[in-house]
């Protein structure tokens, strides 16, 4: 049976498997509580909306729909974000194959993407995400600034790579120091991934 609510899935590694660059009680806070809510809160929505399908009752559509669109982002981006990010024994420090090589052609190289991604950031305003996305009808990367979890989002571009730069994301390892946190995400990226989000993208 199909499961037409969100589920929280552990994370790929071991809670500790990221530090020095993400420690065990960040992680453990940011995965077990800040990402949990996120997941009930979107499955508090779809139940609302069933149950008011139901009851044929009416329910304030354009708050529901803003609502869902924060929390289920919110879900849909930790998840990506979980997975593009490696145990920091296993980390490689940069691309190969595809991924490398769509990098070198749209960014001029590695080190400039990485200096872009970087800006974008720490600059993304308030709470939010820089992403890496492809997009379908040029076949271009570009860093994607989102804020919150919603807003920014061009339609249909895919994600190959999230950072999460909400406070709750390296508060406890940075205190308010959000540059140091994007420097120490790029020792625990999961190139891999990345490159195989791409790959699938190309099929
Ligand atoms: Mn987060």
């Amino acid at each position: 049976m199909v499961n037409r609510l969100y589920t929280l899935e552990e994370l790929p590694y071991d809670y500790a498997a990221l530090a020095p660059y993400i420690s065990e009680t960040q992680l453990r806070l940011h995965h077990d509580k800040h990402h949990a809510a996120y997941v009930n809160g979107a499955n508090a929505i779809l139940e609302r909306l069933d149950k008011a399908r139901q009851a044929g009752t009416d329910i304030d559509m354009k708050a529901t729909l803003k609502e869902l669109s924060f929390q289920a982002g919110g879900h849909i981006l930790h998840r990506l974000f979980w997975q593009n990010l490696a145990p920091a024994d296993k980390a490689v420090k940069e691309p190969d194959g595809t991924l490398a090589e769509a990098l070198k052609k749209e960014f001029g190289s590695f080190e400039r993407f990485k200096k872009e991604f970087s800006q974008a950031a720490a600059s993304t305003e308030g709470s939010g995400w820089a992403a890496l996305v492809r997009c379908g009808l040029t076949g271009r990367l570009l860093i994607m600034q989102i804020e919150k979890h919603n807003v920014n989002v061009y339609p249909q571009l895919r994600i190959l790579m999230v950072l999460d730069v909400w406070e709750h994301a390296y508060y406890l390892d940075y205190k308010n120091e959000r540059p140091k946190f994007v420097d120490a995400f790029w020792n625990i990226v999961n190139w891999d991934e990345v490159n195989k989000r791409l790959e699938a993208l190309l099929k």
